[in-house]
């Protein structure tokens, strides 16, 4: 049996702890009126979940705590459990029982357990629908309540059967897909709502993002071009260094070398140079001979004039021969004309001193001085220019031995001079190229300050790469400068925009996302929609039409014969009618459909259920009940004096009714009735004492007829 055993503590009339177990199909709770039978069957529907007072025959929470009475007093709690057998693990929980129980305190506060774990009333639902216990209690009929399904509305009647028939959970389930659908539309709407608000946002910085994107490309792209340039550019300059010191290093061995040979050359052209010192001789080697010229000419003078004085000694008045004189005269002449011919005062003085000697010379001789014509003065005289003659010849010998030496001398200074000039042209061409790389070298200084000021990010980049040929670093520095100018046009990279693109960018595509999921939520939702409607509408219509051919065998056992069915009404919509007699147009209202019943009783023109007295109603409703009941067996069934109404012959039939029924579920009766305790397989004997405390007993049929008698 599933459920087990019922544990009662403080509940109503039950001040003291009782337990009923139920072991078997049928248990039967038996007593005198107002024993606290009843008692037993709300404690039961209050544990399920019985939210109505009520329902459970109080006005509030209060009522079901044991009040007290002259000899027991009032308690603070009451408690009730129900235990139920989990060996198949039917409620999905890993105990072999569960225990569901409830408190309720005087302040009213309300407690649910699970195996005596807080829970909350959902939970206990949840945990009972998983074994057909709907929330719905249909299972529990209480005293009277029997032949409610009778009175009832074909709406409520509809209600009914749909809970017995187990569909309730699928009605809830189809209400709550339908309020889902609701709200997921309410959803989409909102999301569609918010995507339309940012599609021009987005748009907007969709573009932006564009530009900051090619800007940051051109950044990225100037960045790398930067480094590249500098790399190569720092290697470049670095090379080229390396060359130029290189260059220069050679070049200072050849200047030094260089220097030397000039020193030498001039060290040797000063020993070479010996010019002056030949002039200063040459110029005394002329002086001599300029004085020996001049000591011949006044030898050369007397002579002529004692010559003269020997050939005319004889004239007193012409001592000097015509011929002679004429000679004298004509050398005159000619001395004045050099004179007149002379640039030099020097000369022209000389010659003219010189011209007046030779004038008084002839004078004296016209005078007609004899004592010089002497023959051994003549010859004299003649030696003596002839010595004269000597000296000058080796005079002669001599300057042109010196001019020999000087001519000598002058080509090789000439030579020196050359080699001289060669190589001070060759040093100052050294000097010249040493300037030149000097040049180079502050140029690649200035290209290396250039790029610390251009390139301060990158200049501590280790050189590398390929060498820059000066074409290709024009223009590499063209193509950086117009990248900067085209960066600094585009207004520099604006990494905000970016990213807030990307976080828009993220938003809409997580909206569209989920409205993506929402609609598949919504289509899944619809598709739950109608596979509930389907079938709730299917097993509604197949329960109906097993519960009729059952109705129909119940009620004919019962009644020996006649009919009973249950129709389905189906809803109607709101429509307008033409009345045919009056004519006039009636508004129809809509009805939601519902359960008609009709039976016909053997012997009986039954036209409707009011007719029927309040036997049949029992009967009847005993049938529908039953029929229901073995169509949809619920875990266990609580009927409060189901029976009350029956007389002994219909008893019989109820008695092997419950016979029936019981096979397909567990049946806990409250009864008086002998013939239904008959067919208890356990019995329960309630009973009230002096002090109002309703005790329990587990007791015989005897017994239990006995107590009835009371
Ligand atoms: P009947 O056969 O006439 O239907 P019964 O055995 O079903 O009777 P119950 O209705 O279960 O009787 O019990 C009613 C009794 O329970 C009454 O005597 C009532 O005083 C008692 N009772 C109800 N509530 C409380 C309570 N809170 N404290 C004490 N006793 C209570």
């Amino acid at each position: 049996m599933l459920f087990k055993r019922l544990e009662i503590f403080g509940f109503k009339s039950f001040a003291k702890n009782v337990a009923l177990e139920f072991p078997s199909a049928i248990s039967a709770i038996v007593g005198p009126n107002g024993s606290g039978k009843s008692n037993v069957a709300d404690s039961i529907r209050w544990v399920l979940g019985e939210q109505s007072m009520k329902n459970l025959r109080g006005k509030k929470g209060e009522d079901l705590i044991f009040a007290g009475t002259e000899s027991v007093p009032r308690m603070g709690k009451a408690m009730v459990n129900l235990v139920f057998e989990n060996k198949k693990n039917q409620f999905g929980v890993e105990f072999d029982e569960v225990v569901v129980g409830r408190k309720v305190y005087r302040d009213g506060i309300n407690e649910y357990t699970i195996n005596g774990s807080s829970v909350r009333l959902k939970d206990i639902v949840e945990l009972l629908s998983k074994v057909g216990l709907g929330a719905t209690l249909h299972h529990i009929i209480a005293q009277g309540d029997a032949d409610r399904i009778l009175y009832a509305s074909p709406e409520e009647r509809k209600s009914m059967i749909s809970d017995a028939l187990g569909l309730r959970i699928f009605e809830i389930k189809k209400i709550e897909a339908e309020r889902k659908i609701e709200h997921t539309k309410e959803n989409i709407k909102d999301v569609e709502s918010l995507q339309r608000e940012l599609a021009p946002h987005l748009k907007y910085l969709s573009a932006q993002a564009e530009k900051a994107k090619s800007t940051s490309d051109l950044k990225k792209l100037l960045d790398q071009l930067s480094i590249e340039f500098v790399c190569r550019e720092l290697k470049t300059i670095k090379q080229e260094e390396d060359a130029l010191k290189e260059e220069k290093t050679l070049l200072f061995a050849k200047i030094k070398v260089y220097e030397e040979n000039l020193k030498k050359s001039e060290a040797a052209q000063k020993t070479k140079d010996g010019g002056e010192d030949v002039f200063s001789e040459f110029k005394k080697l002329n002086s001599a001979r300029d004085a020996i010229l001049e000591k011949r000419r006044k030898l050369d003078f007397e002579l002529a004039r004692l010559e003269v004085a020997q050939g005319s000694g004889s004239d007193s008045e012409m001592s000097v021969p015509k011929a002679k004189f004429k000679e004298i005269l004509l050398d005159l002449v000619s001395d004045l004309e050099s004179a007149a011919r002379s640039g030099s005062m020097e000369a022209i003085r000389n010659i003219i001193f010189s011209s007046t000697q030779k004038i008084y010379r002839i004078l004296e001789q016209i005078n007609g001085s004899r004592e010089a014509a002497k023959p051994g003065n003549v010859e004299n005289l003649k030696s003596a220019i002839l010595k004269l003659e000597e000296e000058e010849k080796n005079i002669l010998l001599s300057r042109k031995a010196f001019e020999e030496e000087y001519r000598k001398k002058n080509t090789e200074a000439q030579k020196e001079g050359v080699l001289y000039r060669e190589r001070t042209e060759e040093l100052s061409r050294a000097n010249g190229i040493l300037n030149n790389l000097n040049f180079k070298e502050e140029n690649l200084k200035l290209r290396k300050k250039d790029l610390e000021i251009d390139f301060p990010n990158y200049i501590k980049m280790d050189p590398q790469g390929n060498i820059l040929l000066p074409a290709e670093r024009d223009n590499m520095r063209k193509q950086i400068e117009r990248l900067k100018i085209r960066l600094e046009e585009a207004g520099g990279v604006n990494e905000g925009v970016v990213q807030e693109f990307e976080e828009t960018e993220k938003r809409s595509a997580f909206l569209g996302r989920e409205l993506e999921d929402l609609k598949k939520t919504s289509e899944s939702l619809f598709e739950l929609f109608i596979d509930l409607d389907k079938k709730i509408d299917k097993d509604f219509k197949g329960g109906i039409a097993k519960i009729n051919s059952l109705f129909g065998v119940f009620f004919n056992e019962i009644f020996g014969g006649g009919k009973a069915e249950i129709k389905l009404i189906e809803p109607q919509k709101a429509k307008k009618v033409v009345d045919p007699e009056t004519g006039e147009e009636e508004e129809i209202e809509a009805t939601e459909g519902g359960i008609d019943i009709i039976v016909s009783i053997p012997r009986k023109r039954i036209k409707s259920l009011n007719m029927l007295s309040g036997g049949e109603r029992a009967l009847t409703s005993i049938a529908l009940l039953f029929a229901v009941s073995s169509v949809n067996p619920p875990p266990f069934l609580v009927l409060d004096e189901t029976d009350a109404a029956l007389d002994e012959a219909n008893s019989r039939r109820y008695g092997s009714m419950l016979k029936e029924l019981s096979k397909k579920t567990q049946l806990i009766v409250i009864t008086h009735n002998r013939e239904t305790m008959r067919s208890a397989d356990i019995l329960y004997g309630v009973t009230m004492g002096r002090d109002g405390v309703s005790s329990l007993l587990s007791i015989k049929f005897e017994e239990a007829e006995d107590l009835v008698k009371k």
